[in-house]
């Protein structure tokens, strides 16, 4: 039975369509072939996102195959930045992708690693679940992963659930879920599962031409697996003319006109649009047999490019962070200022600083000629001094600052030391004996010995004071955030820093936790205890990033 839903075709948030009645959820699946990192994630992303403008209410999972049960115990080095659901999973860095394009919230289902499967059946072999059987990758892996993806759709939430597979084809770890794409479109017929395949066409310089050996490898290597793709989108330096197009249709065995190109452009912004151009979201509904509905005009999406790409104003900022040789590692902080600057109409250039290299003798210097300074979340003590005398810098020269979570930690030390002159003071996560502990261990986290998921994770509530800088972003008493830490701003404290003109301007109402610090003599000067750029999205950029960019274009 296919449904129908009560479309708005302007809406981007999928909270204001209607279903006429329980919708039957149709599959889509995106697999990555020659090589990894060509953005099966921007492409999910996207498709969804074109989907959802045509009325449909989409969501996307990631299964992940490595054997952590979720990215939280990764170095970010490793993986990039790890990202956090409202509802408190720690998981990968394309969840941020998916809400930053959607507008929609992602929660514990939307990733799933091979840890994760493992854990759980071998939990139900304990439990005796299938006592007397050989528990086998095949059925009760697959079974497994096939449960994790169906349950994503059961709430009865979404008509679309499009999962994308990490991974390339070809990689042992991926086989078990490719398995298991396999059985549901044996199961569910091709009609309610669509197999998407991204691979590269590499151009050789030499020869000057585009090759498509590779994506012939690799649509064959899904084919030894039992799968044939229905649509292959290819990642190209160089526009792809009909004549190739038509060649890997046929060597690949697929529609003509399920071919399509995915062209490097200079925001993943632009793949949307893109991705419209060549008709993915009408061939996927074609395969489906779900009706097209009116074409999207993506005005919001539009309106925000024109801005990214047409900036009144420039700034400068620093990024003050240890991990800053991957990009990835501090994903969502970048997104969040390209939605910030294009609200702001101004273009966001950010350097990123390594807080190792920063010292006593160089600070001056290093941090010299920025619009804004922003010390980055982070855990330990490497490159921590350096975070410190960022804020200092910042403080001393009424520079524009933002402190995320380990970053405000890092201005409240500061400020004990330089300001209250308690010396020494430090976090108890790097000097658990310091006298001052400005920064200590919650409460809650006391008796926690293991590692993994048990920090203060997810959205918790924040009330704003009134006549605040946190306020004046916000323009609301109470908010919510998400959360990501085990240490807190030490309360007893708490009378001394205000005294001396560092406030508490947000706070839990339940725990009376530290949730923002500011100080009001300064143009800007505001750290947080929440990670706000989990939630700046296109279509609602973050009110503090904004805030901060129009503190840094004012300097
Ligand atoms: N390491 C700090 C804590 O655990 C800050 C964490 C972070 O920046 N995410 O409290």
């Amino acid at each position: 039975m296919t449904i129908r839903c009560t479309r708005n075709s302007n809406s981007l948030s999928a909270n204001n369509i209607r279903f006429s009645a329980v919708a039957e959820v149709k599959y889509v699946f995106v697999t990555g072939g020659v090589t990894s990192s060509l953005g099966k994630g921007i492409i999910s992303a996207s498709l969804a996102k074109l989907l959802q403008a045509r009325g449909y209410s989409v969501t996307i999972q990631k299964l992940d195959p490595y054997i952590n049960i979720d990215p939280g115990t990764l170095n970010p080095y490793e993986h990039g930045e790890c990202y956090v659901t409202v509802d408190g999973a720690e998981t990968d860095l394309d969840l941020g992708h998916y809400e930053r394009f959607l507008n929609v919230h992602t929660t514990q289902v939307n990733n799933v690693t091979t840890g994760r499967i493992y854990q759980s059946v071998i939990n139900k072999e304990r439990r005796g679940d299938y006592l007397g059987k050989t528990v086998q990758v095949i059925p009760h892996i697959t079974d497994e992963i096939k449960r994790r993806i169906k349950i994503v759709g059961s709430g009865g939430n979404y008509e679309i659930v499009i999962t994308e597979i990490g991974g390339t084809v070809g990689d042992i770890e991926s086989l078990p879920y490719i398995e298991a794409v396999r059985q549901m479109r044996w199961e569910m017929g091709p009609r309610n599962c669509v197999v998407i395949h991204l691979t590269l066409v590499p151009f050789l310089q030499a020869s000057g031409e585009l090759k498509t050996k590779p994506t012939q490898h690799s649509v064959k290597m899904l084919l030894e697996d039992g799968i044939q793709p229905d649509v292959l989108v290819l990642r190209t330096e160089h526009p792809l003319n009909e004549d190739l197009r038509k060649k890997v249709a046929l060597f690949c065995n697929v529609e003509p006109g399920a071919v399509v190109e995915s062209i490097d452009v200079t925001t993943i912004y632009e793949v949307p649009l893109m991705m419209q151009k060549e008709k993915l979201d009408l061939t996927v509904l074609r395969k489906l047999g779900l009706p097209q509905g009116e074409e999207p005009s993506l005005s919001e999406w539009k309106e925000f490019l024109h801005k990214l790409k047409n900036p009144a104003h420039q700034v400068k900022i620093a990024l003050v962070g240890k991990y800053v040789e991957l990009a990835d590692a501090y994903k969502s902080i970048s997104e969040s200022f390209i939605h910030a600057g294009a609200a702001n109409e101004t273009a966001v250039e950010m350097a990123m600083i390594h807080s190792e290299e920063i010292t006593d003798a160089n600070y001056g210097t290093m941090l010299d000629g920025y619009d804004g300074i922003v010390v980055a979340p982070g855990f330990g003590e490497r490159g921590i001094e350096g975070k410190i005398l960022a804020a200092n810098y910042a403080r001393k020269n009424d520079i524009p600052f933002l402190g995320i979570c380990f970053g405000m930690q890092c201005a409240v030390i500061e400020f004990a030391r330089n300001v209250l002159g308690l010396e020494g003071a430090h976090s108890a996560e790097i000097n658990p004996k310091t006298k001052h502990p400005v920064i200590d261990l919650m409460e809650e986290q006391k008796s926690i010995a293991v590692k993994g998921g048990t920090m203060r994770l997810g959205s918790y509530k924040c009330e704003l004071l009134h006549g605040t800088k946190a306020w004046e972003c916000y323009r609301k008493d109470e908010i919510s955030e998400r959360h990501r830490h085990r240490y807190e701003f030490n309360n007893k404290y708490i009378t001394d820093f205000r005294n001396a003109g560092m406030i508490a301007s947000g706070t839990n109402p339940e725990s009376g936790l530290v949730e923002i610090i500011e100080i009001p003599s300064h143009r800007w000067f505001v750290g947080v205890q929440f990670h706000a750029e989990y939630s700046s999205t296109v279509i609602k950029p973050h009110p503090l990033f904004i805030g901060f960019v129009r503190a840094c274009i004012s300097k």
